[in-house]
């Protein structure tokens, strides 16, 4: 008998008929004679519902009210599946994030869990009973209900398996598994059998929505195999796993493409130090991410400084970047939203040449201009005009051949 994590994304469960379809599936692990826990997402639109109609009555709604409000979403969809496994004959108890012992930081709207007591989800699993626990959220450390980011059931599937040592953890998604690309923007990519969770990373935090990045952070670090896969079939789907010897043979794994992002370039700044120390300390303060950063080579004693932000942090960023100008010296700013992020990633870069090359090759043919690049030891990343970023997605999948990526490997 084994302990399954089973976690359901938000068109999984996006009405009755589909919350019936889950418990059957739950509850058809469970006859098999196996503990389940669930883990489950708000019904369809619900969160991006939520969001708009917040914002209906406030522009800038209060990060802890916001949390109050996002996390009913869950609640409604763990208590729906309970009833519809009841229906079934299985007996089943849902539980909100707290109440599974699920313990955050402070950051409300994008907490990380800190810890997990799962006393309550084993003394329930004894009993033999399916366990659904809210995904997305947790008790912040003032006991009040925080939430971990777009896309975090994901990673409280992942710590719950870590916690409970669950022998499967399972991502039942709209898709059948991870693929080369978006698959609904490149029509030709390739599902993958297996992916490494370095990959896995690099795809999930470069733009891929499939897993939320901090799911495979969690993941790699307990030694988590997942597997990703459809809810509306049942065929397997890919294995997120550690690395094996052979997957180097593979350069690039995956494309991935990211649009909320944002370009600040701030002109003509004295060139000594101490200025990007007070601008990037100050953004910090803020609550920025910045991510690429490039200097301009120095004219004059003068240097312009461009950085990339989620284009939803625009407006802080503009308030800080504004407010310092002057005391930095700086000419002025310009923000710049039509912007992309694309990046190619693969374990493979680490031990074949030529793959900037050709990566830059194939956006030049195209007349697709690359305005900053950033490297790591398994993928690239450039920056381009947001109108060129599903092109660009399917002209890099077809440079590389991603379409044959199954070929390749045998
Ligand atoms: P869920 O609601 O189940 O959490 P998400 O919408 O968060 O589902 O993630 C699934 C979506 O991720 C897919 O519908 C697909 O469009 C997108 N996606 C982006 N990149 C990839 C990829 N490389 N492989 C598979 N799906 C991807
Ligand atoms: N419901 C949340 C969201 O839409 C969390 C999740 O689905 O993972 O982002
Ligand atoms: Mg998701």
């Amino acid at each position: 008998m084994a302990l399954y994590v089973q976690k359901f994304g938000g068109s999984s469960v996006a009405d009755a008929e589909c919350m019936q379809r889950v418990a059957q599936r739950v509850y058809d692990t469970k006859q098999e004679g196996h503990s389940v826990v669930v883990v489950l997402s708000a019904m369809g639109k619900t969160t991006d519902n939520l969001i708009n109609l917040s914002k209906q009555v406030n522009p800038q709604p209060d990060e802890r009210e916001m949390d109050m409000l996002l996390a009913t979403g869950e609640q409604v969809s763990v208590s729906i599946l309970a009833m519809a496994l009841h229906a079934l004959g299985a007996e089943a108890v849902s539980m909100t994030g707290p109440q599974a012992g699920i313990a955050t930081d402070s950051a409300h709207t994008k907490a990380k869990i800190m810890s997990i007591e799962p006393a309550r989800i084993l003394e329930n699993l004894e009993k033999g009973r399916i366990v659904i626990v809210c995904g997305f959220q947790g008790r912040s450390p003032t006991d009040d209900i925080a939430t971990l980011g777009r896309g975090g059931s994901d990673t409280t599937a992942v710590a719950l398996a870590a916690a409970l040592k669950a022998d499967r953890c399972q991502i039942f998604t709209d898709v059948d598994g991870v693929y080369t690309a978006d698959p609904r923007i490149v029509k030709q990519a390739s599902k993958l059998t297996t992916i490494a969770y370095d990959e896995m990373l690099e795809l999930a935090s470069l733009g891929a929505k499939v897993l939320q990045s901090r799911s495979v952070e969690f993941a790699k670090k307990y030694g988590v195999e997942l597997e990703v896969l459809t809810s509306f079939d049942r065929i397997p789907g890919t294995v997120v796993k550690e690395e094996v010897e052979d997957m180097e043979n593979i350069v690039v794994r995956g494309v991935a493409v990211d649009k909320n992002q944002a370009k600040v370039t701030i002109q003509r700044v004295p060139d000594r130090p101490g200025v990007a120390a007070t601008l990037f300390k100050e953004l910090a303060a803020a609550n920025v991410n910045v991510d690429m950063i490039v200097q301009n080579v120095s004219e004059h004693g003068h240097t312009d400084i461009s950085f990339t932000v989620p284009r939803d942090e625009i407006n802080r960023t503009r308030a800080t970047v504004d407010g310092l100008l002057e005391s930095i010296g700086s000419a002025g700013a310009t923000y710049d939203v039509d912007t992309a992020k694309v990046s190619i990633v693969g374990v493979g870069m680490r031990s074949h040449s030529g793959v900037a090359y050709k990566m830059f090759e194939a956006l030049s043919a195209h007349k697709i201009n690359v305005e900053m690049i950033s490297t790591s030891e398994i993928k690239i990343s450039v920056v381009i005009r947001s109108a060129y970023a599903d092109q660009a997605m399917q002209v890099l999948h077809d440079a590389f051949d991603l379409d044959k990526i199954n070929e390749q490997a045998s």
